[in-house]
């Protein structure tokens, strides 16, 4: 193996292009460490990284109490598969149904896993509990998602660089447009619809919030035509919108909502911030009436529920509630929007700031096949943070949850030097 330390950037960037395969397109940075809300490249150079890799690191780089769980754990016992029972899974349950008021969960690996495991749940409730026809069942999917790149999730996207070249698709899905409710209440005529599968907000889409009460009003809408509520929180859960879960509306407390949820999904998706970005944890939540559809053989993955995972992901749900990580990202988003609408005035590069919590966006004035977001997010990393375009024109801000107000300040003041600086 050649030592590490003598190869640049430039070199393990070459790396990647000659020996990997060319399914992502990164922004030249290369990290080799990270702490907190920094990250550093090969070459020393010190980053604030406001993309959190895609909201999997809510609670900073290598946080030492959950790095600690995942250490001690690994000289333990780090894999049995679920032909066995072991020391871990039973308190990891209990830990995370207690912790998001559900009466079971099903572990998986991956945020897609997960969303896969809540379609086929879904289907089985549909056949069993709703008297769907075999075969015959519905899951209603919105325009503008992004639910991960199997064969499945692709087959409910709309966006043909999902999709594209990748057919045939899987059947059963109807497809309606975010963020309206009478699209949905006519799909929700149909009888053999069994699920709306919806993010709270969309965040690769390009961070759209919908309208105040839009998923009170949808869940309600479900309940009343006796389909599932299932919400995708891989990305807008643990605390990342300034609530445990963008779900539980005004409340952000950083217990969770008991008795008073915006809305109480049937279904609960989790991932990526589950394990503080150290390990692949999701999960999938729900009650007893949908989750006994299940039955022994029908769902599982070797990995799923590992006793790395299970330590690892409560040490970083303990790290969530400790730090108050939800009334942080609460603050500080806050802080944050208001200091890029400031942009927005004095700029006309940047024509709107969207978001909520520590989830966020600016939208730049350009053509979406335009190179000007791109070319931003270059030079706020030449002058230290990393951030990357979404859906062309759109730049996802996401630092770590555990940054202080002193350092999301100084975060402002790259990001406004850089832009009122940036020549097209
Ligand atoms: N669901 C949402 C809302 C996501 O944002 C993502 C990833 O960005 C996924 C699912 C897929 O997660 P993973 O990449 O871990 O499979």
């Amino acid at each position: 193996m050649i030592p590490e330390t003598i190869l640049s950037s430039q070199d393990l960037i070459q790396m990647e292009d000659k020996y990997g395969a060319h399914n992502y397109h990164p922004l030249p940075a290369v990290l080799s460490r990270g702490e907190g809300v920094y990250v550093w490249d090969v070459e020393g150079k010190r980053y604030y990284d406001f993309l959190s890799a895609y909201s999997a690191v809510n609670q900073g780089h290598c946080h030492p109490r959950i790095i600690n769980a995942l250490t001690e754990q690994a000289q333990q016992l780090t894999l049995t598969s679920r032909a066995f029972y072991n020391d871990m899974l039973g308190k990891y349950e209990k830990y995370v149904t207690e912790y998001f008021y559900y009466d079971k969960v099903l572990p998986m690996n991956t945020g897609v896993e997960a969303v896969e495991t809540a379609l086929k749940l879904c289907r089985k409730w549909a056949y069993e509990k709703k008297g769907v026809a075999t075969n015959e069942a519905k899951i209603i999917f919105v325009s503008g998602n992004f639910h991960g790149r199997t064969m499945a999730i692709i087959s409910g996207s709309v966006d043909p660089s999902s999709t594209k070249g990748f057919g045939p698709y899987m059947p059963g899905y109807v497809i309606i447009p975010y963020n309206d409710l009478d699209a949905l209440a006519e799909a929700l005529k149909d009888e053999t619809v069994a699920g709306f599968l919806v993010e709270p907000i969309q965040g690769e889409a390009g961070v759209f919030v919908p309208d105040e009460g839009y998923l009170k009003k949808a869940y309600e809408l479900c309940k009343d035509n006796n389909v599932l509520f299932i919400a995708d929180e891989v990305q807008t859960g643990i605390a990342r919108t300034g609530r445990l879960l963008a779900t539980c509306g005004n409340c952000s407390c950083n217990n969770g909502c008991e008795n008073n949820p915006e809305v109480k999904p049937d279904i609960l998706i989790l991932g990526k911030a589950m394990s503080g970005g150290v390990f692949p944890v999701s999960a999938v939540l729900a009650n007893d009436e949908i989750m006994m559809c299940i039955k022994p053989g029908e769902h599982g993955s070797t990995f799923g529920g590992n006793p790395l995972a299970c330590a690892v992901a409560m040490a970083a749900l303990d790290v969530v509630k400790d730090e108050e990580l939800a009334k942080n990202a609460d603050k500080l988003g806050a802080m944050f929007r208001s200091r890029m609408q400031g942009l927005v005035d004095k700029s006309d590069l940047v024509t709107l700031v969207r978001g909520k919590g520590l989830l966020n966006a600016i939208l730049i004035n350009d053509t979406e096949d335009s190179s000007t977001a791109w070319d931003i997010c270059m030079a706020l990393r030449d002058n230290g943070l990393l951030a990357k375009p979404t859906h062309g024109n759109i730049i996802r801000f996401a630092p770590p949850l555990v940054m202080t107000e002193e350092q999301l300040n100084e975060c402002c003041d790259i990001i406004e030097n850089t832009i009122l600086n940036f020549e097209v």
